[in-house]
């Protein structure tokens, strides 16, 4: 075992830990933060995913509901559920599970949750939010990334982030966390030309791609902290990134594992953006 790994679970801990005592707090308040999740169809990958994230609702003394639907339910009826949740009090968080069937336009239904109870933080209200820097949610996977930074004490102010993937959810929330940090952005794709050139400059190198073990350690300059989001499965149908962790770590200064990095940081932001909807609550009335 490497010592320059982040352990993500063990952070992962320490932020839930923190959200259980505001739950606690909140619950002597007479609230009792819920989370409702809507899963569509019966994706194993969703499924656990789900699983997991009530479990650590019950863990911490939050209310959670799963509300299951069939693969080939209408767009209208799905919205119906989404708009039944936001009228529930004692809902504050929810979660429409991606990816969803294809007669389904994922736009419409995130764009149908409330923005006051959107804890992905992929509401276009709430990503706007972001892009200027006020408060918002924001969406689990980067902001659990940032918290990994934070704990794991590496500076950020200054130094050249580089991100691989430039999706809605992963790659360009990240590098406008990043940016609001003082970091200098670079994003990288699919189309861009000469991977290495880009990559060899980060002194933070943020993968995610989908693309198992894409980058080993030719594409990484010595010191740099690697994080890798990716969850995918490898030739023997274990767990792995999209970093090639064994060649990638030794030149790495820190990295995170798959699994045990970036995926329990994104439930505990999940659990920690419900919780201040709940707040919010509070504060708002
Ligand atoms: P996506 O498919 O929406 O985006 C992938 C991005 O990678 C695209 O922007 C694409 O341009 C880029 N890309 C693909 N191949 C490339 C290549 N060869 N070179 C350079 N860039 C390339 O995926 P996503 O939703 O952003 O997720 C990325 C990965 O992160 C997936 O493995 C996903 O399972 C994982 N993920 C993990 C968590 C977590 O909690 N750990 C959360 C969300 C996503």
């Amino acid at each position: 075992m490497s010592t320059n790994k982040i352990d993500g679970k063990q952070i992962a801990g320490l932020v839930t830990e923190k959200v259980k005592e505001r739950v606690e707090n909140l619950k002597s308040k007479g609230v009792v933060p819920g989370l409702a999740v809507i899963l569509v169809g019966s994706n194993p990958a969703s499924q656990t995913y789900v699983n997991n994230k009530a479990k650590t609702c019950e863990r911490l003394g939050m209310y959670s509901v799963l509300i299951e639907l069939d693969e080939d339910i209408s767009e209208d009826e799905l919205l119906k559920n989404v708009e039944a949740l936001n009228q529930d009090d004692k809902i504050h968080g929810i979660l429409v599970q991606l990816p969803l069937p294809s007669q389904i336009n994922e736009d419409r239904v995130i764009a149908t949750i409330s923005p006051l109870k959107d804890v992905d933080g992929f509401h276009p209200e709430n990503v706007g939010k972001m892009m200027i820097g006020q408060q918002s949610f924001l969406p689990c996977t980067p902001f659990g990334v940032m918290k990994l930074l934070e704990y794991s004490d590496v500076e950020i102010a200054g130094k050249h982030a580089v991100i691989i993937g430039r999706s809605n959810i992963v790659g360009k929330p990240m590098g406008q966390l990043l940016l609001q940090k003082d970091a200098t952005v670079t994003y990288c794709h699919s189309r861009t030309k000469d991977l290495h050139s880009f990559t060899k400059q980060a002194d933070i190198l943020v993968v995610a791609t989908g693309r198992a073990k894409m980058i080993d350690a030719s594409y990484i300059k010595e010191g740099a902290v690697v994080i890798d989001v990716g969850i995918n499965r490898d030739e023997n149908n274990k767990l792995c990134g999209d970093v090639d962790f064994a060649s990638a770590q030794e030149v790495a200064s820190k990295i995170t594992p798959v699994p045990g990095g970036v995926g329990p940081m994104t439930i505990a932001m999940l659990m920690e953006n419900t919780c201040l909807a709940a707040e919010n609550t509070l504060t708002n009335k």
